[in-house]
């Protein structure tokens, strides 16, 4: 293999890796961004629909997009930035939802998310779902809601780590992708793509990464592999880290997938509305449609919901979106679909999920999976952001932090 003794070798070429990378390669230290799949960006992933309009599997959203760095970096790459509010904070589509049912739903959320911060003044870790209030009628949509945010329901989530999420409610798009702009961002960097890492050997003075391809010896390394792959991979580092181990297994990522259709007749809807395909149970999609105005439905699915529609296989997606946009809109709407494109995040062996949750009592382990390692090892990735999780900008935070704490810790 070529290139395969460097300073610093980055595992995993997703938004974290690629922002690493760029720093430490423009600072003129020799690196390698080592990626098990054949293209950049992991969860970061835009494609195109047949008309040739970019289509993002992955992240969509420039959350907190006043202080994200991917705006300028889109906008250094002369993309369009859109500024379009987002559908949730827009009334939805009055059909089987009407705005007198819209407001009473988001006095009901507000309330949940108010009785969350304060349920945990204490310092007490509990499920969030402890701060549902029994009984009333919005629970199954505030856990659906739940399960777009965490991918996962509220029962299994920490409620000191959903109350450390920081989020300033700007959120914008990049017309092009969001993927295309992460991964372009990495594009001219040394890397090695379809190159799997199998183990990290750090008993050495030198560190032995051991790929699918062969041996890469390394200085350093920052690794940014999803908090499931390094969970789930047994003799990933020899010697064994069990502290990392331990923390990568308290926060799982929890699973959302996107199924785009198109729409014949789009014109009736208004562009980036929302219709939800019910709203009095936790198993629901939402629909996002039209989105920058596109003849498109993005339906998106969470938690227990896409895991059931996973395991049955991608026509599951189509059929449950097909049979709640018709309850919706009426039995003629089904001529109007189909399905253009998803991916299952889930069953990707290189994600194994979408994004980070901690689980109830372990928030901390996101300070944990973050630590360096005896000045060699630094880690990176959304899952150990203490307050921008599961995003792509805390990814890039991450990164950055990790590539700093890496220069100071170098010999000079
Ligand atoms: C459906 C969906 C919707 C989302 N929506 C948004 C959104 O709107 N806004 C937002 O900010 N975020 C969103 N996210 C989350 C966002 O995409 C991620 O938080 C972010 O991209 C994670 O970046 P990362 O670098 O931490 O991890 P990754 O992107 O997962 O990068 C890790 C890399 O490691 C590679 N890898 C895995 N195993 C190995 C191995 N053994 N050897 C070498 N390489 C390996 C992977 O292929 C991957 O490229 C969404 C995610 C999904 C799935």
């Amino acid at each position: 293999m070529a290139n395969n003794d460097v300073e610093v070798a980055i595992i995993g070429g997703g938004a974290a890796g690629i922002a690493a990378a760029r720093q430490l390669h423009d600072a003129g230290i020799s690196t390698l961004l080592i990626e098990a799949r054949s293209r950049l960006g992991g969860r970061a992933w835009t494609m195109f629909a047949p008309s040739g309009e970019p289509i993002d599997l992955g992240c969509g959203w420039l959350h907190s997009a006043d202080r994200n760095p991917w705006v300028a970096v889109a906008e250094r790459q002369g993309r369009t930035i859109d500024k379009t509010r987002p559908p949730w904070f827009r009334n939805s589509h009055e059909d089987r939802f009407p705005l007198t049912e819209q407001e009473q739903f988001r006095e009901a959320q507000h309330a949940f998310f108010e009785r969350l911060e304060a349920m945990t003044a204490n310092g007490i870790d509990r499920p969030a779902s402890d701060a549902l209030e029994p009984g009333n009628r919005w629970n199954g949509l505030i856990n659906a809601i739940g399960t777009y945010i965490s991918g996962t329901e509220w029962n299994r989530v920490s409620a000191i780590d959903a109350v450390r999420y920081a989020d300033t409610e700007i959120n914008w798009r990049v017309v092009e992708g969001y993927g295309v702009t992460i991964a372009s961002h990495g594009v001219d960097l040394p890397m090695a793509l379809e190159t799997p890492v199998t183990r990290i050997d750090h008993s050495a003075l030198r560190l032995r990464i051991e790929t699918t391809k062969g041996i890469i010896k390394a200085d350093r390394a920052i690794i940014t592999l999803p908090s499931t792959v390094i969970a789930q991979t047994d003799g990933l580092f020899r010697p064994k880290l069990l502290q990392k181990t331990e923390a990568a297994r308290g926060l799982p990522l929890g699973l959302n997938d996107k199924l785009f259709l198109s729409l014949a007749f789009a014109e009736e809807f208004d562009k980036d509305s929302r219709i939800f395909g019910c709203t009095d149970r936790t198993a629901t999609a939402t629909y996002h449609m039209r989105p920058f105005g596109r003849s498109i439905i993005e339906c998106y699915f969470g938690g227990t919901l896409a895991h059931d529609l996973e395991s049955q296989g991608e026509p599951a997606f189509f059929d449950f979106a097909s049979k709640q946009l018709t309850d919706v809109l009426g039995s003629a709407f089904a001529r109007r679909i189909k399905p253009i494109a998803m991916h299952l995040w889930g069953l990707d062996p290189f994600a194994r999920g979408a994004y980070s949750f901690a689980e109830p009592g372990k928030a901390d382990r996101r300070a944990m999976l973050a630590a360096p390692v005896d000045g060699r090892l630094f880690f990176a990735g959304e899952a150990t952001s203490q307050a921008s999780y599961s995003t792509a900008h805390g990814a890039y935070f991450s990164g950055m932090a990790a590539a700093q704490a890496l220069l100071l810790a170098r010999p000079r």
